[in-house]
């Protein structure tokens, strides 16, 4: 069985005093849940001063982003040694927004999970396709590349830490979620390749989150699906009551 794992990924949200009021509400309110991973993955300013508060919880931290250099003349890089000294267990690796508005290639989104893993944080990698591609017929094309490139040369002990996200760009902030066939049907694709990939028994012990306008309504519907293990959730992260129920509804497994 695979444990949930259900990550807010607040993007460019929150000052400091806004994220410490937001986890301490978290961890006061979800303290009680054992069986599912729950991360947040603040902006990189509040790691640290997070990281104090989530100390023996049952919340770990997330970065948003990595460089995969360990150090350097990189002016606004953040490496994954820093990150770990920040207190992350996990990092998001190739979200969409990193892709579209950066310009980040799935060569650099391996180069980044490589860099989280040689130093003991867990990618998050994220992969999806646009809605141009979708009515294209080309989501599986897509996908398969994304996956193919992002895991290049990932060893099968490397590959246990992973979480794969799968993310439609098209349900992304924009309210309209994939229906839970459409992100199954995705997700089996994704879950199909690993083992073409690697083996059956890795396959089924990846966890796969969906992203996409995922809210307190519709995320029991999704986590019915065989194939998705947990959410990636970006708006409903931002406030607390949302965030909340979306992780009191996923459940454990
Ligand atoms: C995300 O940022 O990964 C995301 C899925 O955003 P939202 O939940 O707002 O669609």
């Amino acid at each position: 069985m695979r444990r949930p794992i259900i990550a807010g990924n607040w993007k460019m949200h929150k000052t400091i005093a806004e994220a410490i009021e937001l986890v301490n509400r978290l961890k006061r309110e979800l303290y009680a849940l054992t069986d599912l991973d729950i991360v947040v993955c603040p902006p990189f300013t509040s790691l640290s001063e997070l990281d104090e508060i989530l100390e023996g919880s049952n919340l770990a931290l997330g970065a948003q982003d990595i460089y995969w250099e360990s150090s350097g003349a990189y002016t606004g890089e953040v490496s994954a040694a820093m990150l770990k000294d920040a207190g992350c267990e996990y990092v998001i690796c190739g979200h969409s927004e990193r892709r579209n508005l950066f310009f980040e290639t799935s060569e650099q989104v391996n180069k980044k999970a490589r860099a989280a893993l040689a130093n003991g944080l867990s990618p998050i990698v994220c992969v999806g396709e646009n809605q141009k591609l979708r009515e294209e017929g080309r989501t599986f094309e897509v996908i398969r590349d994304q996956l193919m490139e992002s895991l290049k040369d990932l060893t099968e002990v490397e590959m246990l830490k992973v979480v794969l996200a799968y993310e439609p760009v098209w349900a992304i902030g924009t309210g309209k979620t994939a229906t839970p066939q459409q992100a199954q049907e995705a997700q089996s694709f994704i879950r199909n390749k690993l083992s073409e990939l690697y083996n059956e028994g890795l396959a089924q012990s990846i966890r796969i989150q969906y992203g996409g306008s995922v809210r307190p309504d519709n995320i029991a519907d999704l986590m019915a699906q065989e194939d998705i293990d947990g959410a990636l959730v970006g708006g409903a992260s931002l406030d607390a009551e949302s965030f909340i129920e979306i992780v009191k509804r996923t459940g454990g497994r």
